[in-house]
């Protein structure tokens, strides 16, 4: 495909600016720059075939079953996008007086509450604008608090080997030194590990539950009350609540802080699309620590607050607000109804899906699952060289997004399916028929399956020098 500077010709143009309604004001002349900027040139009508041509190229939910575990690619409805590009919502200013703002300031205060009450938390601060970012300023509410209380010897946050990368990573990035326990034969908390883990340098834990192999841990409550026991506090990675949206709460576990991924429970654009948000929650004892743009009502309109000893901010004003708009949308639209329903079809489908591929495939942890489950190929690997890779790039061939591979890393040739609950029980079927015959061609015809993909816009790709050699200019 051209880019936009090779397709770009002469004298070609779109106004897609409106007329200026200011007073035109040229920059001092030591700003202005000296040769003029080097812009591709184009009609309308090019610049959409261009944008047309690239969307044609890309996969997303809306061209097919995309059952990335561990993401939630669930189907965003259209009415989340209506909504944010009402004028009130679309067309404001971070500068704008709050007087003149009520019904934005209105949309984040009641998504925070509707937040509070599916999560079980006191607070929500919207300023992340990632699961990963909001991570870290969950660790950093846990140092904040630490530090409050003058227990600086707290430099250590548990994390089991199962977690998402992004868990130590945030940690290590708030300046904990990161302690790993591994995993119990279920892909659980090892709650020996765990309870010779935690001492008085034990600032928190950082879980999520469902955990990665996407089995609830039934040992919950014993593994938040030996980290409280120790001084600790609970941080829960909620990137994922599908599972237990609705169903129970984090809160109710022992948490005390938690992060939620807008773009994957809530349904708004993820991967792509952009941008995200990852909301964090908090109880009372860590509110006083939030960034600085909380909002409160006091009695006649809405304010923005900075909270007594905030961590500051992390992010511009309050975050991503349009993604906020659609998530409000979003569960507004389901109701509290609906959002327990559509986490119990989550699991089912889940489930249906495991079931269905156990015939196939070996699953990882082959018992009841929440929202998602994995695959082991390891045994196919070892009697006909097939790998998980391979088994991905015929998926492709057959118009499916792979699912997650080689996560988590506890799991040999791993691939990791979500269904999600937006999924009909005739897709999954089909998708359950793909997955059949490619265990076909495996046995019949293995050579094949690293010959694959075979129909999308590049074939194979050689990942070791795209890692280690990358070009990164055009
Ligand atoms: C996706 C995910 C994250 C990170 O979220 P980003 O928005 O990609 O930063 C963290 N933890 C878990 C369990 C996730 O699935």
């Amino acid at each position: 495909m051209k880019l936009l500077f090779e397709i770009s010709k002469k004298g070609h143009f779109c106004d897609l600016l409106p007329e200026l309604d200011v007073p035109e004001a040229m920059p001092a002349e030591d700003l202005a720059r000296g040769i003029a900027l080097d812009l591709p040139e184009l009609s309308e009508v090019e610049l959409s075939r261009h944008y047309t041509r690239l969307m044609k190229r890309t996969f997303g939910v809306n061209s097919g079953f995309y059952p990335l575990g561990s993401c939630t690619m669930k189907y965003n409805p259209r009415i989340n996008e209506d909504m944010a590009s009402l004028q009130g919502f679309r067309d404001v200013h971070p500068l704008q007086p709050v007087e003149t703002v009520q019904g934005c300031l209105a949309v984040l205060a009641e998504t925070e509450k509707a937040l509070c009450e599916i999560t079980g938390m006191d607070a929500v601060t919207f300023q992340p604008a990632a699961g990963a970012h909001g991570e870290f300023v969950g660790v950093m509410l846990i140092k904040a608090y630490h530090r409050s209380r003058n227990d600086l010897k707290r430099t250590k946050i548990i994390v089991p080997d199962a977690a998402h990368g992004t868990n130590p990573a945030s940690a290590a990035m708030a300046g904990f030194t990161v302690v790993n326990i591994p995993s119990n034969a279920h892909g659980c908390v090892d709650i020996e590990k765990l309870k010779e883990a935690v001492d008085d340098e034990t600032a928190g834990l950082m879980l999520t539950n469902p955990n990665t192999v996407g089995l609830f841990d039934p040992n919950i409550l014993e593994i938040t009350q030996i980290v409280h026991d120790a001084g600790g506090l609970n941080y829960y990675d909620g990137a994922n609540l599908n599972a237990v949206m609705g169903i129970v709460r984090p809160g109710d576990m022992g948490f005390d802080v938690v992060h939620l991924n807008l773009h994957k429970t809530f349904s708004t654009p993820h991967g792509g699309g952009g941008p995200g948000s990852g909301p964090v929650g908090c109880k009372a004892i860590l509110k006083d620590f939030l960034p600085e743009c909380q909002v409160i009502n006091d009695g006649n309109k809405y304010l923005f607050e900075k909270p007594a000893q905030s961590i500051g901010n992390v992010k511009a004003f309050y975050g991503n607000f349009l993604v906020v708009v659609r998530a409000l949308t979003y569960i507004c639209t389901l109701g509290s109804e609906g959002i327990r329903d559509a986490a119990v079809q989550a699991v089912v489908n889940a489930n249906y899906m495991r079931c269905q591929l156990s015939d196939y495939y070996d699953v990882a942890y082959d018992e009841i699952c929440m929202h998602e489950f994995v695959l082991t190929l390891q045994d196919i690997k070892d009697k006909y060289g097939v790998t998980a890779l391979d088994v991905a790039k015929a998926l492709l061939d057959n118009g499916i997004h792979p699912p997650t591979m080689y996560f988590p890393l506890i799991v040999h040739e791993a691939l990791m399916l979500e269904p999600t609950e937006t999924e009909s029980k005739e897709t999954m079927d089909e998708v359950i028929e793909v997955f059949r015959k490619i265990r076909v061609v495996i046995e019949t015809d293995a050579a094949s399956l690293h010959d694959m993909p075979k129909t999308t816009p590049v074939r194979r790709l050689d990942e070791v020098s795209a890692a280690r050699n990358p070009r990164l200019k055009y």
